[in-house]
């Protein structure tokens, strides 16, 4: 089949492969490699240069070359969809653009649908974030007397989640009272000269993510002429393993989760109505994770004053639902989400992107 680029009409061959109907020269020109600017985060340690990397602490010999395994290793949530790998060659001209963040050009090879390689020079900007690495702080051999442990209901932290953590843990304020920081599979764990900074990190980090705190406080030596209790408090703070687009039952009704932040979680109840749930209620029980037995996914076809018509791509199948006022909005070639929950069906739109 002969094929022409969409845009300056030449012709496909082996050496020019049309990209979704672009050659590679127009591909480059009007949809590029990149779908927005990167926005990459650097976590390097103060004392030894060494560079946070998926998970692991490792040595980098330049910032130049930290920026080139981050952009290698997270390059696909910033690309469009026919870039299939990416290489990056060089990083130059590192700049301050304002307080927080600086800019560079990353030379970029990037391959479109395995069919062939384009190179482009592209700005890219990150933010570095400064902390102490677990070997360094071994070696300022200060002694603790607080842990924070951090923990989610997921059974381990998401990689935004660790570096929130880490973000808290360079503040000004309570970086100097750090004693070690330790990963394992569960969580960070964080040791602390002063009770009152492992408290204030416990807070902060409830304030943004709605966490639930726990105390415990373990005896190490009881001073009778004074009174004192010397010992080490354990602070848990578990985070809520909640998802944009759970379904949660609040007093029993069904919604799903539009958004949510440290202090509130708003719930799109399937009749359409808004409802702002307290994050205190999530932790008390207030919100629960229903057993979701069904979740299929339909395309309206079409209604009338009654029914609405479904289909279900994948089989063909088409599935009548009445039309309830909560799906009047429903328009043909909506997106909708079938749940059983219990003895009961519900009907939910799929809002653009989740
Ligand atoms: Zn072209
Ligand atoms: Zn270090």
């Amino acid at each position: 089949m002969t094929r022409y680029c969409v845009k300056c009409g030449i012709l496909e061959t082996e050496e020019t492969p049309l990209i979704n109907g672009y050659c590679p020269k127009c591909y480059l020109e009007y949809k590029g490699v990149f779908k927005k600017t990167p926005l990459l985060e650097v976590i390097l340690c103060s004392k030894c240069g060494s560079l946070r990397f998926k998970g692991k602490w490792v040595y980098t010999r330049s910032l130049e070359d930290a920026l080139v395994r981050i952009l290698e290793a997270d390059y696909k949530r910033f690309v469009n969809d026919e870039v299939d790998n990416l290489i990056v060659d060089n990083i130059t001209n590192i700049h301050r653009i304002n307080k927080n963040y600086y800019e560079a050009y990353a030379e970029v090879n990037a391959s479109l649908q395995s069919k062939t390689y384009v190179k482009g020079k592209y700005a890219v900007r990150f933010r570095v974030v400064k902390t102490v690495c677990p070997n360094c702080l071994k070696k300022t051999g200060k002694s603790f007397n607080a842990i924070v442990q951090v923990r989610s209901e997921r059974g381990y932290l998401t990689e935004d989640e660790i570096n929130h953590v880490y973000n808290i843990l360079m503040e000004p304020g309570i970086s100097e009272d750090i004693v070690e920081i330790s990963e394992n599979k569960n969580g960070i764990d964080v040791k602390t000269m002063s009770p009152v900074i492992a408290k204030r990190i416990a807070s902060i980090i409830t304030r943004d993510k709605g966490a639930k705190i726990i105390e415990s406080f373990k005896l190490r030596k009881y001073d009778p002429s004074t009174g004192r209790r010397l010992g080490i408090i354990t602070i848990s703070v578990r985070l809520p393993a909640i998802n944009i687009g759970d379904v949660l039952l609040y007093k029993g009704v069904p919604g799903v989760v539009r958004e949510y932040s440290g202090s509130r979680i708003i719930l799109e109840k399937f009749d359409g109505e808004i409802i702002r749930v307290k994050m205190d209620e999530y932790w008390s029980g207030a919100l629960v994770r229903p057993h979701v037995v069904l979740e299929k996914e339909y395309v309206v076809l079409g209604y009338d004053n009654t029914t609405i018509y479904l289909l279900d791509e994948a089989t063909g199948e088409i599935k009548e639902y009445p039309r309830q006022i909560n799906l009047y909005s429903l328009r043909e070639g909506d997106r909708v989400r079938s749940y059983r929950i219990g003895d009961k069906m519900y009907i939910v739109r799929i809002e653009g992107g989740d």
